[in-house]
Protein backbone atom coordinates (compact mmCIF):
# COMPACT_ATOMS: atom_id res chain seq x y z
CA UNK A 1 0.00 0.00 0.00
CA UNK A 2 1.17 3.37 -0.49
CA UNK A 3 1.53 4.30 3.13
CA UNK A 4 3.77 7.24 5.30
CA UNK A 5 6.45 4.86 5.16
CA UNK A 6 7.04 4.92 1.41
CA UNK A 7 7.44 8.27 0.93
CA UNK A 8 10.64 8.58 2.76
CA UNK A 9 12.67 8.04 0.06
CA UNK A 10 15.55 10.13 -0.58
CA UNK A 11 16.45 12.56 -2.90
CA UNK A 12 15.49 11.69 -6.27
CA UNK A 13 11.65 11.44 -5.50
CA UNK A 14 11.77 14.84 -3.02
CA UNK A 15 13.16 16.59 -6.40
CA UNK A 16 11.00 15.15 -8.43
CA UNK A 17 8.13 16.75 -6.27
CA UNK A 18 10.14 19.99 -6.25
CA UNK A 19 10.04 20.17 -9.90
CA UNK A 20 6.77 19.79 -10.41
CA UNK A 21 5.83 22.19 -7.12
CA UNK A 22 4.11 25.36 -8.18
CA UNK A 23 3.25 28.34 -5.37
CA UNK A 24 -0.46 28.02 -4.65
CA UNK A 25 -3.12 30.70 -3.41
CA UNK A 26 -2.86 30.28 0.65
CA UNK A 27 -5.19 28.53 2.39
CA UNK A 28 -8.65 30.26 3.48
CA UNK A 29 -9.35 28.58 6.57
CA UNK A 30 -13.01 30.84 6.86
CA UNK A 31 -14.07 28.52 3.77
CA UNK A 32 -16.95 27.06 5.39
CA UNK A 33 -18.22 26.17 1.94
CA UNK A 34 -14.98 23.82 1.43
CA UNK A 35 -15.77 22.58 5.22
CA UNK A 36 -18.88 20.84 5.21
CA UNK A 37 -19.66 20.31 1.73
CA UNK A 38 -19.17 16.85 3.06
CA UNK A 39 -22.48 17.44 5.57
CA UNK A 40 -25.80 17.45 4.47
CA UNK A 41 -27.90 20.17 5.65
CA UNK A 42 -29.86 17.86 7.95
CA UNK A 43 -26.02 16.36 9.48
CA UNK A 44 -25.21 20.01 9.46
CA UNK A 45 -28.07 21.37 11.48
CA UNK A 46 -27.40 17.99 13.84
CA UNK A 47 -23.65 19.22 14.11
CA UNK A 48 -24.63 22.61 15.31
CA UNK A 49 -27.15 21.42 17.87
CA UNK A 50 -24.42 19.42 19.34
CA UNK A 51 -21.92 22.41 19.42
CA UNK A 52 -24.30 24.48 20.90
CA UNK A 53 -25.51 21.91 23.91
CA UNK A 54 -21.88 21.21 23.92
CA UNK A 55 -20.69 24.98 24.29
CA UNK A 56 -22.44 25.52 27.75
CA UNK A 57 -20.19 24.50 30.50
CA UNK A 58 -23.11 23.13 32.79
CA UNK A 59 -24.41 21.47 30.78
CA UNK A 60 -21.31 19.31 30.10
CA UNK A 61 -20.60 19.53 33.72
CA UNK A 62 -23.91 17.93 34.80
CA UNK A 63 -23.67 15.31 31.67
CA UNK A 64 -20.31 14.05 32.56
CA UNK A 65 -21.77 13.47 36.20
CA UNK A 66 -24.97 11.86 35.06
CA UNK A 67 -23.07 9.42 32.76
CA UNK A 68 -20.92 8.44 34.51
CA UNK A 69 -23.76 7.56 37.12
CA UNK A 70 -25.83 6.39 34.43
CA UNK A 71 -23.22 3.61 32.90
CA UNK A 72 -22.24 2.35 36.70
CA UNK A 73 -25.81 1.46 37.10
CA UNK A 74 -26.11 -0.03 33.86
CA UNK A 75 -28.98 2.28 32.94
CA UNK A 76 -29.52 2.37 29.31
CA UNK A 77 -28.53 5.57 27.90
CA UNK A 78 -26.06 4.37 25.57
CA UNK A 79 -28.40 4.59 22.34
CA UNK A 80 -28.54 8.40 23.30
CA UNK A 81 -24.69 8.53 23.64
CA UNK A 82 -24.25 6.93 20.39
CA UNK A 83 -27.06 8.92 18.12
CA UNK A 84 -25.37 11.96 19.62
CA UNK A 85 -21.80 12.60 20.77
CA UNK A 86 -20.23 9.43 20.03
CA UNK A 87 -21.47 9.58 16.50
CA UNK A 88 -20.03 13.01 15.78
CA UNK A 89 -16.32 12.01 17.82
CA UNK A 90 -16.07 8.28 16.34
CA UNK A 91 -16.08 6.53 13.62
CA UNK A 92 -18.02 3.10 15.21
CA UNK A 93 -17.49 0.60 17.76
CA UNK A 94 -15.81 -1.41 15.20
CA UNK A 95 -12.94 -1.22 12.82
CA UNK A 96 -15.90 -2.73 10.28
CA UNK A 97 -18.28 -0.28 11.83
CA UNK A 98 -15.80 2.56 11.07
CA UNK A 99 -14.89 1.80 7.04
CA UNK A 100 -18.30 4.18 6.33
CA UNK A 101 -16.32 7.48 7.93
CA UNK A 102 -12.90 6.15 6.19
CA UNK A 103 -14.60 6.12 2.94
CA UNK A 104 -16.41 9.35 3.23
CA UNK A 105 -13.48 10.87 4.44
CA UNK A 106 -11.15 9.20 1.31
CA UNK A 107 -13.70 10.79 -0.88
CA UNK A 108 -12.24 14.42 0.13
CA UNK A 109 -8.64 13.42 0.10
CA UNK A 110 -8.36 12.82 3.66
CA UNK A 111 -6.41 10.17 5.11
CA UNK A 112 -7.45 8.26 8.19
CA UNK A 113 -4.70 7.66 11.37
CA UNK A 114 -7.48 4.81 13.29
CA UNK A 115 -7.44 5.28 16.76
CA UNK A 116 -8.37 2.39 19.15
CA UNK A 117 -9.82 4.40 21.71
CA UNK A 118 -9.95 2.61 24.85
CA UNK A 119 -7.92 3.81 28.17
CA UNK A 120 -6.73 2.99 31.70
CA UNK A 121 -6.91 -0.92 31.59
CA UNK A 122 -5.40 -2.87 34.43
CA UNK A 123 -5.21 -6.51 33.46
CA UNK A 124 -2.71 -8.40 31.41
CA UNK A 125 -5.15 -9.98 29.08
CA UNK A 126 -6.87 -6.47 28.84
CA UNK A 127 -3.69 -5.65 27.69
CA UNK A 128 -3.16 -8.49 25.48
CA UNK A 129 -6.36 -8.34 23.92
CA UNK A 130 -5.65 -4.58 22.80
CA UNK A 131 -2.14 -5.49 21.08
CA UNK A 132 -3.64 -8.12 18.93
CA UNK A 133 -6.75 -5.41 18.25
CA UNK A 134 -3.95 -3.28 17.11
CA UNK A 135 -2.26 -6.22 14.99
CA UNK A 136 -5.31 -6.67 13.63
CA UNK A 137 -6.24 -2.84 12.45
CA UNK A 138 -2.11 -3.00 11.30
CA UNK A 139 -3.55 -5.61 8.98
CA UNK A 140 -6.45 -3.49 7.86
CA UNK A 141 -4.51 -0.30 7.13
CA UNK A 142 -2.24 -2.64 4.75
CA UNK A 143 -5.23 -3.23 2.92
CA UNK A 144 -6.57 0.17 2.66
CA UNK A 145 -5.18 2.77 1.25
CA UNK A 146 -6.81 5.97 3.18
CA UNK A 147 -5.45 4.36 6.29
CA UNK A 148 -1.34 4.88 6.35
CA UNK A 149 -1.04 4.68 9.91
CA UNK A 150 -2.96 3.75 13.33
CA UNK A 151 -2.49 4.91 17.11
CA UNK A 152 -1.81 3.45 20.23
CA UNK A 153 -1.44 4.86 23.80
CA UNK A 154 1.19 3.05 25.81
CA UNK A 155 -1.36 2.74 28.73
CA UNK A 156 -3.33 1.00 26.71
CA UNK A 157 -0.80 -1.74 26.57
CA UNK A 158 1.01 -1.34 30.20
CA UNK A 159 0.05 -0.55 33.81
CA UNK A 160 0.13 3.11 34.61
CA UNK A 161 1.97 2.75 37.89
CA UNK A 162 4.45 0.06 36.55
CA UNK A 163 5.44 2.75 33.85
CA UNK A 164 5.63 5.50 36.69
CA UNK A 165 7.91 2.77 39.32
CA UNK A 166 10.32 2.25 35.47
CA UNK A 167 10.74 5.84 35.34
CA UNK A 168 11.26 6.43 39.26
CA UNK A 169 14.39 3.96 38.90
CA UNK A 170 12.83 2.41 41.96
CA UNK A 171 13.99 -0.81 40.86
CA UNK A 172 11.48 -3.74 40.40
CA UNK A 173 10.67 -6.37 42.08
CA UNK A 174 11.09 -10.41 40.46
CA UNK A 175 7.14 -9.91 39.25
CA UNK A 176 7.69 -6.85 37.19
CA UNK A 177 10.30 -6.94 36.14
CA UNK A 178 8.81 -9.77 34.10
CA UNK A 179 5.46 -7.61 33.75
CA UNK A 180 7.70 -4.86 31.85
CA UNK A 181 9.54 -7.19 30.02
CA UNK A 182 6.31 -8.19 28.65
CA UNK A 183 5.29 -4.56 27.82
CA UNK A 184 8.58 -4.10 25.98
CA UNK A 185 7.82 -7.45 23.96
CA UNK A 186 4.35 -6.26 23.41
CA UNK A 187 4.81 -2.90 22.16
CA UNK A 188 7.93 -4.31 19.49
CA UNK A 189 5.44 -7.25 18.19
CA UNK A 190 3.24 -4.33 17.70
CA UNK A 191 6.17 -1.92 15.77
CA UNK A 192 7.29 -5.00 13.93
CA UNK A 193 4.00 -6.04 12.60
CA UNK A 194 3.59 -2.22 11.41
CA UNK A 195 7.47 -2.41 9.79
CA UNK A 196 5.87 -5.78 7.92
CA UNK A 197 3.00 -4.00 6.62
CA UNK A 198 4.29 -0.59 6.06
CA UNK A 199 1.49 0.98 8.48
CA UNK A 200 3.18 3.99 10.45
CA UNK A 201 2.55 3.44 14.29
CA UNK A 202 1.97 6.44 16.39
CA UNK A 203 2.67 6.67 19.92
CA UNK A 204 0.54 9.17 22.03
CA UNK A 205 2.33 11.34 24.71
CA UNK A 206 0.54 11.23 28.37
CA UNK A 207 1.29 12.48 31.79
CA UNK A 208 5.49 13.77 32.22
CA UNK A 209 5.32 11.38 35.59
CA UNK A 210 5.82 8.79 33.20
CA UNK A 211 6.35 10.31 29.75
CA UNK A 212 10.13 9.02 29.88
CA UNK A 213 9.68 5.47 29.97
CA UNK A 214 7.77 5.90 26.81
CA UNK A 215 9.94 8.04 25.25
CA UNK A 216 13.13 5.27 25.67
CA UNK A 217 10.06 2.67 24.58
CA UNK A 218 8.94 4.55 21.51
CA UNK A 219 12.75 5.99 20.77
CA UNK A 220 14.51 2.09 21.28
CA UNK A 221 11.23 1.17 18.62
CA UNK A 222 12.38 3.76 15.79
CA UNK A 223 16.26 2.62 16.22
CA UNK A 224 15.21 -0.56 15.07
CA UNK A 225 12.59 0.04 12.68
CA UNK A 226 12.70 3.68 11.32
CA UNK A 227 16.11 2.72 9.28
CA UNK A 228 14.62 3.22 5.83
CA UNK A 229 11.19 4.50 6.92
CA UNK A 230 9.06 6.03 9.34
CA UNK A 231 6.87 3.39 11.01
CA UNK A 232 7.39 4.02 14.24
CA UNK A 233 6.34 8.01 15.66
CA UNK A 234 7.04 9.54 19.23
CA UNK A 235 4.79 12.97 20.30
CA UNK A 236 6.44 15.57 21.49
CA UNK A 237 4.04 17.87 24.01
CA UNK A 238 5.63 21.89 23.36
CA UNK A 239 3.02 22.94 26.92
CA UNK A 240 6.52 21.38 28.23
CA UNK A 241 9.48 23.98 28.56
CA UNK A 242 11.85 21.14 28.83
CA UNK A 243 10.55 19.66 25.10
CA UNK A 244 12.08 21.97 22.39
CA UNK A 245 15.60 20.30 24.05
CA UNK A 246 13.58 17.17 23.61
CA UNK A 247 13.30 17.66 19.87
CA UNK A 248 16.69 18.91 19.49
CA UNK A 249 18.23 16.11 21.27
CA UNK A 250 15.43 13.31 19.43
CA UNK A 251 17.29 14.82 16.15
CA UNK A 252 20.99 14.64 17.27
CA UNK A 253 20.25 10.71 18.45
CA UNK A 254 18.28 9.69 14.96
CA UNK A 255 21.18 11.11 13.04
CA UNK A 256 23.76 10.00 15.17
CA UNK A 257 22.35 6.44 15.18
CA UNK A 258 21.31 6.42 11.23
CA UNK A 259 17.59 6.56 11.84
CA UNK A 260 14.67 8.60 10.48
CA UNK A 261 13.07 10.94 13.32
CA UNK A 262 9.53 10.37 13.08
CA UNK A 263 7.30 13.16 15.31
CA UNK A 264 3.58 14.29 15.83
CA UNK A 265 4.08 17.63 17.54
CA UNK A 266 0.67 18.69 20.10
CA UNK A 267 0.96 21.30 22.66
CA UNK A 268 -0.49 19.04 25.10
CA UNK A 269 -3.43 17.54 26.79
CA UNK A 270 -2.86 17.34 30.79
CA UNK A 271 -2.25 21.08 31.65
CA UNK A 272 -4.44 21.36 34.70
CA UNK A 273 -3.23 17.53 35.85
CA UNK A 274 0.49 18.25 35.78
CA UNK A 275 0.17 22.02 37.13
CA UNK A 276 -2.25 20.67 39.95
CA UNK A 277 0.60 17.67 40.44
CA UNK A 278 3.66 20.12 41.07
CA UNK A 279 1.83 22.02 43.07
CA UNK A 280 0.71 19.40 45.47
CA UNK A 281 3.89 17.59 45.74
CA UNK A 282 6.28 20.78 45.42
CA UNK A 283 8.33 20.50 42.22
CA UNK A 284 8.37 23.03 39.26
CA UNK A 285 5.73 22.65 37.21
CA UNK A 286 6.91 20.92 33.38
CA UNK A 287 4.28 23.17 32.12
CA UNK A 288 5.33 26.31 30.25
CA UNK A 289 4.31 29.53 32.05
CA UNK A 290 1.41 30.79 29.36
CA UNK A 291 -0.28 30.14 26.38
CA UNK A 292 2.34 32.24 24.59
CA UNK A 293 5.17 30.34 25.92
CA UNK A 294 3.75 27.35 24.32
CA UNK A 295 2.53 28.92 20.99
CA UNK A 296 6.04 30.15 20.53
CA UNK A 297 7.65 26.55 21.34
CA UNK A 298 4.97 25.29 18.76
CA UNK A 299 6.29 27.18 15.93
CA UNK A 300 9.84 27.10 17.09
CA UNK A 301 9.50 23.24 16.57
CA UNK A 302 7.52 23.76 13.21
CA UNK A 303 10.87 25.29 12.21
CA UNK A 304 12.98 22.59 13.63
CA UNK A 305 11.26 20.12 11.71
CA UNK A 306 11.14 22.44 8.37
CA UNK A 307 14.67 22.66 8.50
CA UNK A 308 15.86 19.23 9.12
CA UNK A 309 13.16 17.75 6.78
CA UNK A 310 15.57 15.37 4.86
CA UNK A 311 15.99 13.07 7.88
CA UNK A 312 12.60 14.23 10.11
CA UNK A 313 8.79 12.92 9.04
CA UNK A 314 6.66 15.37 10.99
CA UNK A 315 3.13 15.78 11.78
CA UNK A 316 1.31 18.70 12.56
CA UNK A 317 -1.22 17.86 15.02
CA UNK A 318 -3.13 20.97 16.03
CA UNK A 319 -6.05 22.81 15.43
CA UNK A 320 -4.63 25.89 15.78
CA UNK A 321 -4.88 27.61 12.38
CA UNK A 322 -2.09 29.90 13.05
CA UNK A 323 0.33 27.41 13.68
CA UNK A 324 -1.57 25.67 10.47
CA UNK A 325 -0.60 28.71 8.36
CA UNK A 326 2.52 29.27 9.48
CA UNK A 327 3.52 25.65 8.33
CA UNK A 328 1.83 26.58 4.87
CA UNK A 329 4.13 29.78 4.70
CA UNK A 330 6.98 28.28 5.91
CA UNK A 331 7.10 25.59 3.57
CA UNK A 332 6.08 27.85 0.48
CA UNK A 333 9.09 30.13 1.36
CA UNK A 334 11.63 27.31 1.08
CA UNK A 335 9.56 26.16 -1.74
CA UNK A 336 8.82 23.26 -0.52
CA UNK A 337 5.92 21.23 -2.35
CA UNK A 338 2.16 20.87 -0.49
CA UNK A 339 1.80 17.14 -0.62
CA UNK A 340 5.64 16.56 0.63
CA UNK A 341 5.97 13.59 1.79
CA UNK A 342 7.12 14.01 5.74
CA UNK A 343 4.77 17.11 6.11
CA UNK A 344 1.27 15.79 7.75
CA UNK A 345 -1.17 17.87 9.16
CA UNK A 346 -3.43 15.85 11.30
CA UNK A 347 -6.77 16.94 13.32
CA UNK A 348 -9.26 14.66 15.13
CA UNK A 349 -12.02 13.23 13.32
CA UNK A 350 -15.18 16.11 14.30
CA UNK A 351 -13.08 18.82 14.68
CA UNK A 352 -11.18 21.44 12.96
CA UNK A 353 -13.15 20.41 9.59
CA UNK A 354 -12.30 23.93 8.11
CA UNK A 355 -8.66 23.18 8.54
CA UNK A 356 -8.61 19.64 7.45
CA UNK A 357 -11.12 20.36 4.16
CA UNK A 358 -9.62 23.42 3.22
CA UNK A 359 -5.61 21.73 3.46
CA UNK A 360 -6.58 18.88 1.38
CA UNK A 361 -8.45 20.83 -0.84
CA UNK A 362 -5.33 22.65 -1.76
CA UNK A 363 -3.05 19.25 -1.98
CA UNK A 364 -1.30 19.33 1.78
CA UNK A 365 -1.07 15.59 3.13
CA UNK A 366 -4.33 15.69 6.16
CA UNK A 367 -5.05 12.83 8.25
CA UNK A 368 -8.24 12.52 10.42
CA UNK A 369 -7.70 10.94 13.60
CA UNK A 370 -10.25 8.24 14.24
CA UNK A 371 -11.44 7.18 17.13
CA UNK A 372 -13.50 3.82 17.44
CA UNK A 373 -14.50 1.18 20.30
CA UNK A 374 -17.66 0.46 22.75
CA UNK A 375 -19.25 3.55 23.64
CA UNK A 376 -18.77 2.53 27.15
CA UNK A 377 -14.64 2.77 26.58
CA UNK A 378 -14.10 5.92 24.83
CA UNK A 379 -16.21 8.13 27.18
CA UNK A 380 -13.42 9.33 28.71
CA UNK A 381 -12.15 10.07 25.26
CA UNK A 382 -15.84 11.95 24.61
CA UNK A 383 -16.04 14.01 28.00
CA UNK A 384 -12.24 15.14 26.88
CA UNK A 385 -13.82 16.51 23.67
CA UNK A 386 -17.01 17.82 25.22
CA UNK A 387 -14.63 19.72 27.24
CA UNK A 388 -12.31 20.95 24.84
CA UNK A 389 -15.33 22.54 22.97
CA UNK A 390 -17.18 24.44 26.09
CA UNK A 391 -17.13 27.77 26.49
CA UNK A 392 -15.35 29.12 29.59
CA UNK A 393 -15.69 32.96 28.64
CA UNK A 394 -18.98 32.55 27.44
CA UNK A 395 -18.13 32.81 24.04
CA UNK A 396 -19.19 30.98 20.93
CA UNK A 397 -16.35 28.21 20.50
CA UNK A 398 -14.33 28.13 17.09
CA UNK A 399 -16.56 25.17 16.03
CA UNK A 400 -19.95 26.56 16.63
CA UNK A 401 -19.79 29.90 15.27
CA UNK A 402 -17.96 28.64 12.19
CA UNK A 403 -21.23 25.58 12.03
CA UNK A 404 -23.73 29.11 12.24
CA UNK A 405 -21.45 30.35 9.63
CA UNK A 406 -22.02 27.90 6.99
CA UNK A 407 -26.10 27.50 8.15
CA UNK A 408 -26.52 31.23 7.36
CA UNK A 409 -24.64 30.63 4.18
CA UNK A 410 -26.83 27.72 3.16
CA UNK A 411 -29.87 30.33 4.49
CA UNK A 412 -31.10 27.37 6.37
CA UNK A 413 -32.28 29.96 8.92
C1 LIG B 1 -4.38 14.73 15.80
C2 LIG B 1 -4.13 15.06 17.23
C3 LIG B 1 -3.41 14.19 18.04
C4 LIG B 1 -3.16 14.50 19.39
N1 LIG B 1 -2.40 13.67 20.17
C5 LIG B 1 -2.06 14.04 21.42
C6 LIG B 1 -1.14 13.29 22.22
O1 LIG B 1 -0.62 12.26 21.78
N2 LIG B 1 -0.86 13.73 23.46
C7 LIG B 1 -1.39 14.88 23.99
O2 LIG B 1 -1.06 15.26 25.11
N3 LIG B 1 -2.26 15.61 23.27
C8 LIG B 1 -2.60 15.22 22.01
N4 LIG B 1 -3.47 15.99 21.28
C9 LIG B 1 -4.17 17.14 21.93
C10 LIG B 1 -3.31 18.40 21.90
O3 LIG B 1 -2.21 18.22 22.73
C11 LIG B 1 -4.07 19.66 22.35
O4 LIG B 1 -4.56 19.45 23.64
C12 LIG B 1 -5.22 20.07 21.49
O5 LIG B 1 -5.00 19.76 20.15
C13 LIG B 1 -5.44 21.59 21.62
O6 LIG B 1 -4.29 22.29 21.18
P1 LIG B 1 -4.18 22.93 19.73
O7 LIG B 1 -2.77 22.90 19.28
O8 LIG B 1 -5.12 22.22 18.84
O9 LIG B 1 -4.65 24.43 19.80
P2 LIG B 1 -4.88 25.61 20.82
O10 LIG B 1 -6.33 25.61 21.12
O11 LIG B 1 -4.26 26.81 20.24
O12 LIG B 1 -4.07 25.29 22.12
C14 LIG B 1 -4.63 24.82 23.31
C15 LIG B 1 -3.49 24.16 24.04
O13 LIG B 1 -2.50 25.14 24.39
C16 LIG B 1 -1.92 24.82 25.65
N5 LIG B 1 -2.26 25.90 26.61
C17 LIG B 1 -3.47 26.47 26.80
N6 LIG B 1 -3.43 27.40 27.78
C18 LIG B 1 -2.14 27.42 28.22
C19 LIG B 1 -1.46 28.15 29.25
N7 LIG B 1 -2.10 29.05 30.01
N8 LIG B 1 -0.15 27.90 29.43
C20 LIG B 1 0.53 27.00 28.67
N9 LIG B 1 -0.06 26.27 27.69
C21 LIG B 1 -1.38 26.47 27.46
C22 LIG B 1 -2.54 23.49 26.08
O14 LIG B 1 -1.70 22.46 25.58
C23 LIG B 1 -3.87 23.49 25.34
O15 LIG B 1 -4.37 22.18 25.11
C24 LIG B 1 -3.70 15.70 19.93
C25 LIG B 1 -4.42 16.58 19.10
C26 LIG B 1 -4.62 16.29 17.78
C27 LIG B 1 -5.37 17.27 16.93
Amino acid sequence: MGGWGDWVMGGEIIHFLNTLYKPVLMVNFNDTETAFAHLSNAELREAYWLFNLINKPFLVETGTVLTKWGLNLNLPIEPLIRRTIFKQFCGGESVEDSKQVIAKLAGFDLQTILDYGVEAKTTEAEFDRIATQLIQDIGLAEREDAVPAISSKITALARFALLEKVQQKEGLNEDEQAEWERVKKRVYHICEAAYRSNVAIYFDAEESWIQDTLDSLVIAMMTIFNKEKAIVYNTVQLYRHDRLDFLHASHHDATAKGYILAVKLVRGAYMEKERERATAQGYESPIQENKEATDHDYNQALQYCLDHIENIVFCNATHNEQSCRLLCELMQQKGIPNMHPHIYFAQLYGMGNHISYNLSQKGYNVAKYLVYGKVKDVIPYLIRRAQENTSVTGQMSRELRLLQHEIKRRKLV
